[in-house]
């Protein structure tokens, strides 16, 4: 790997070797390690003490078997997985996951990932990311609940509220949370709010967790564009995904004055050029769990579905990828810098390959990472461990307010942690650099751990 020098090279060669087949993990760890350079040169401590080689290896990796029987009564047996990634800051805190994409590189990715959003949200929680194999698609309330149910049946042992937090990703919501927090309460014999987030607003959660993590990456735009006396006023923008993060960010984009004129689920896009009409993706996505052509027969008129997962062909001016990691590749970074787009910002984690980082980079596109620029999920999940230890509930707006001091608080220390480096206005730089310092000076107060 070129770009790198010579010691985080040799860490990265080391990384790749033992975790062999994991691409995702690999590409996770190079990217953070591609922006240490300047770190390392004035702190060579980081490296004498190896924080930065135990970084790149988890705390603990839970791999288990999850049997469970569909609705004709047929075993299914899939795979569950927990990365305990570190725990330095706080407890382990990340989502799980439910696709049938799943594997040990896919999850390690995202925990490494998770380590560094978390700390730069600079709230006490460590990273850690889980998830199975499972595909939810198609699959009744029931077989959902029966799987989480077993899933949980194994977990439960490694959580707790001052140990491991779940939450939601890809294919968990407040359905799946109510189901694993149903058992975990039923094997524990404990009301223990605290061990999971995203839970539902009767039982324990907060205000804005639905919306954080879109509302989140909004926010973070909205301070890039205000650092450059613009807004997002009449700004067309293209939104990949149509789930949790996709459906708040276009929320929160419409409010501002900004018109979202495609998105995207895995079967492909609908373009509508008058502007999104939300209502009618919650219903088709939240409420009917439907595919995203089905948007077009309900909007009628000029909105068209298109049969292909690149949306990134359609013009805009800001991007905002929330769907899943690599759906940006090069090819497509180039089309949205022909049509003009000049704001990419990942909802997602890690949807733009690094050529496609490097060519946003290369023409000046600001590009702001998902460590900083999704943040807004995990620090809300934050709030809701807060509310739920002092048996406190606080209200919509303000805990919408303190979602978005958080978001300018992350934005601000990218820019103050790239200005120092001698990189200025680089939001990659900035958010590694911001969110390794935390966590690597907490390792090393913390002794050989
Ligand atoms: P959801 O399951 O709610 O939605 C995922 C969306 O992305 C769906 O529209 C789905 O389409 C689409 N999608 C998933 N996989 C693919 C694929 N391989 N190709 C094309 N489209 C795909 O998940 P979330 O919205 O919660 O998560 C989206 C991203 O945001 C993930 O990268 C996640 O890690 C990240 N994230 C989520 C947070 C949260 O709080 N939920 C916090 C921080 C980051 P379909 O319906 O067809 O499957």
């Amino acid at each position: 790997m070129n770009g790198l020098p010579d010691k985080l090279h040799d860490i990265y060669e080391e990384v790749a070797r033992r975790n062999a087949g994991e691409a995702e993990f690999h590409q996770s760890v190079y990217e953070v390690l591609t922006s240490l350079g300047p770190v390392v040169q004035k702190h060579p401590e980081y490296v004498d003490s190896e924080v930065i080689r135990r970084l790149c290896e988890p705390e603990r990796q839970i791999i288990f078997r999850v049997p469970w029987v569909d609705d004709r009564g047929t075993v299914q047996i899939n795979r569950g997985f927990r990365v305990e990634f570190n725990s330095a800051l706080g407890p382990f805190k990340g989502g799980l996951r439910f696709h049938p994409s799943v594997y040990l590189g896919i999850v390690k990715f995202l925990g490494f990932e998770q380590i560094f959003k978390n700390s730069l949200t600079g709230m006490p929680i460590g990273g850690g990311k889980g998830g199975a194999d499972f595909d939810p698609k198609g699959r009744s309330d029931n077989e959902v609940m029966r799987f989480c149910q077993s899933l949980m049946t194994e977990l439960y042992r490694h959580l707790g509220e001052y140990t491991d937090v779940p939450a939601g990703d890809i294919g968990v919501g407040q359905r799946e949370i109510g189901y694993l927090f149903g058992q975990y309460k039923r094997i524990t014999n404990r009301y223990e709010s605290g061990v999971l987030t995203g839970k539902g607003m009767t039982w324990g959660g907060s205000q804005v967790r639905t919306e954080a993590t879109g509302y989140g990456t909004v926010f973070f735009v909205n301070e890039i564009l205000k650092a450059k006396n613009d807004t997002f006023e009449g700004k067309r923008v293209v939104v990949s995904g149509s789930g949790n993060v996709a459906i708040y960010a276009i929320e929160k984009i419409q409010e501002l004055g900004g018109t979202v004129v495609a998105c995207s689920d895995s079967s492909g896009f609908v373009v509508d050029e008058k502007g999104v009409d939300l209502d009618i993706i919650k219903e088709v996505k939240e409420v009917r769990r439907a595919r995203i052509a089905d948007y077009v027969d309900i909007r009628g008129g000029a909105a068209h579905f298109v049969e292909d997962r690149n949306v990134w062909s359609v013009p805009c001016e800001i991007a905002l990828p929330c769907a899943t990691q690599n759906e940006i590749n090069g090819d497509e970074a180039r089309a949205l810098i022909t049509n003009g787009c000049r704001v990419v910002a990942e909802g997602a984690n890690m949807p733009c390959s690094p050529d496609a980082v490097k060519y946003f980079t290369e023409a000046g596109v600001t590009f702001a990472p998902g460590k900083a620029a999704n943040a807004g999920g995990v620090a809300t999940s934050a709030l809701e461990m807060q509310q739920n230890a002092s048996r406190d509930s606080w209200t919509f707006a303000d805990t919408e307010m303190r979602l978005e001091q958080i978001m300018r608080r992350i934005h601000n220390r990218c820019l103050v942690t790239a200005d120092e480096y001698g990189q200025p206005g680089n939001y990659v730089a900035g958010a590694n650099i911001a969110g390794f310092i935390r966590v690597a000076d907490a390792m090393l107060s913390l002794g050989l751990v």
